[in-house]
């Protein structure tokens, strides 16, 4: 799993997890379909058998079913047995020829040659008699048994006899003498006088305490279909399960390479970048404003930034190779010349004199490209510590001996103390004296001052020397910049500034300049306080 790419990775978790809630979910659909699907057949089964109930009756001691007694609907077997449980009439299916045990309006489930069926029984009394008897002749016109739901005690009798007839009482008695049954046997008993169409009738409706009738059974069976459902449900979840984790993978993995898709670009561009050490490239993924694209301009400013670098170090690389040059050629020309036979003694000592100039100069010029190379990269062991600074400048100024006829004059306020490291900004200090001097005016004035201002300690070298153009003001703190006034009238490297620069940044001090050309200059060091 480790050396796998994020992208399989994401894509095998997402398919995971999708499966393992999709395989869930259709487990709960399946058990609740189910479950549905036995409760409709239980349902469906009672139903059968209840519809069938009204339509089984004695009729003048006659056992009658109906026709419209359902042996068969909508896959229900509807079977009508006696009271000792023999067929009376019906189908049954082949296997289920033995009735089993009877148990009254109870759905149960059995399994016979592995299949399932649920029963349902339901065991007709007939304790009810429903006499039509003519209201003048006393003549029994119908008489069914049928059953009774619930056994009431509520009797009702109507006492609209019919002049001429033989009477309600008359009728009741004709009724249960034919039932053959004592008065003590009845439970309750209606009496209801009827005007039909051709003839005036009584209805007497009585039921019994205990009934003379055989009972029968209606059985109600049912192949339970959830074997079915659940075979369904199976082949469902079967199709439906590989289907899913197919469509979440392929979801997963489509999803994954549009998310890791920028950021495999920008793997690719960096390295890219890397190997071919171009790094004027940079990473193009469009527009955007998420992460990956933060991420992608934050390299892209890094790769700046490195190009910068890279582009001022070759510059750096190119210019100090470029200035030891011209001394080391003019030293192998003295030298060539001191050799030849034709200089005299003199002309070797004017030869040395050249070279030991020219060796001066890289010298100095060494001297100071280490200085700027170990403060930029501040492995040098500085010493910072909190001084008087308003001293340290003074002593400075003192020790400073400016040459051309220039004066140097100063205004330092007393007692200013600050973390600094002292050499750095002695050297600092130095470097814009000896400027002051270089591209100042002869007998021209140099002013030093040192103020505190609201938040800062500032230090101002003025003169009133040569000035600089507008122009090339930002230019002047980048390495081996020289005004063009200052090239070859006046020695140096260009580097002394950008000296000053580092020596500032170092000691939380940042420099400006103010100059008016052919006027002069002044350079300001801030320090923050701290
Ligand atoms: P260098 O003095 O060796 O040329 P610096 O880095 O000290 O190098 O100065 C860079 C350039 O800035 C100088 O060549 C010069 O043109 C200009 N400059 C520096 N200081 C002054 C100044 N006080 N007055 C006029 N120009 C100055």
């Amino acid at each position: 799993m480790k050396n796998l790419s994020f992208k399989i990775k994401t894509t095998i978790l997402i398919t995971v997890i999708t499966s393992i809630l999709c395989a869930i979910c259709m487990s709960i659909i399946g058990i609740a379909g189910f479950r549905a699907a036995n409760s409709e057949t239980q349902q469906k089964l009672v139903r059968a058998v209840e519809r069938n109930v009204d339509e089984i009756e004695y009729k003048n001691g006659t056992l009658e079913i109906e026709n419209d007694f359902a042996f068969y609907s909508n896959g229900v077997y509807c079977n009508v047995y006696s009271e000792d449980f023999n067929l009376l009439k019906g189908e049954i299916p082949e296997n289920l020829s033995d009735p089993g045990e009877f148990e009254n309006e109870t759905v149960r489930k059995a399994k016979i040659d592995g299949e399932n069926y649920y029963f349902y029984d339901s065991r007709l009394d007939f304790f009810k008699y429903e006499y039509e008897i003519d209201a003048f002749t006393g003549t029994i016109l119908s008489c069914e048994n049928d059953t009774v739901q619930t056994k009431t005690e509520s009797a009702y009798k109507e006492n609209n006899d019919i002049s001429g007839g033989i009477g309600l009482d008359k009728a009741t008695e004709i009724a249960i003498a034919d039932a053959g049954i004592s008065e003590d046997d009845i439970f309750s008993i209606a009496t209801e006088y009827q005007h039909e169409s051709k003839r005036d009738i009584y209805k007497v409706e009585f039921t019994l305490k205990e009934t003379t009738l055989d009972s029968v059974w209606i059985r109600g069976i049912v192949l339970s279909n959830s074997s079915d459902v659940y075979l369904a449900v199976n082949r469902v979840i079967l199709y439906l399960i590989p289907a899913f984790i197919l469509v979440a993978a392929l979801c997963a993995y489509m999803i994954s390479k549009k998310t890791i898709g920028p950021v495999e670009k920008i793997t690719r561009s960096a390295h890219e970048i890397n190997s071919g050490n171009d790094l004027t490239r940079r990473i193009e993924i469009g527009e955007g404003n998420d992460e990956i694209y933060t991420l992608a301009d934050t390299f892209n400013e890094m790769f700046a930034r490195l190009q910068d670098s890279f582009e001022s170090e070759k510059q750096f690389t190119s210019d100090a190779s470029h200035e030891l040059r011209t001394p080391l050629a003019v030293i192998k020309a003295e030298c060539d010349f001191a050799m030849s036979p034709a200089a005299d003694d003199e002309d070797k000592e004017e030869a040395f004199e050249s070279i030991s100039e020219q060796t001066d100069k890289m010298t100095h010029l060494v001297n100071e490209l280490l200085i700027l190379t170990r403060a930029e990269q501040s492995t040098e062991k500085f010493n910072f510590q909190n001084i008087n600074l308003s001293e340290l400048i003074e002593s400075e100024c003192q020790k400073f001996v400016p040459q051309k006829g220039i004066s140097l004059t100063s205004d330092i306020e007393k007692d200013i103390c600050l973390t600094v490291d002292v050499s750095l900004v002695g050297r600092m200090l130095d470097n814009l004296l000896s400027n002051a001097v270089k591209y100042g005016k002869e007998n021209g004035k140099i002013k030093v001052s040192l103020i505190k201002a609201d938040k800062q300690v500032i230090l101002s070298v003025k003169d009133d020397g040569i000035g600089i153009k507008e122009e090339e003001l930002p230019k002047i703190w980048s390495r081996f910049y020289r005004a063009d006034t200052s090239r070859g009238e006046v020695e140096g490297f260009g580097l002394g500034l950008s000296l000053v620069k580092r020596i500032a940044a170092l000691n939380n001090a940042e420099v400006e300049v103010k100059s008016v050309y052919g006027e002069g200059s002044e350079f300001l060091v801030k320090f923050f306080k701290n």
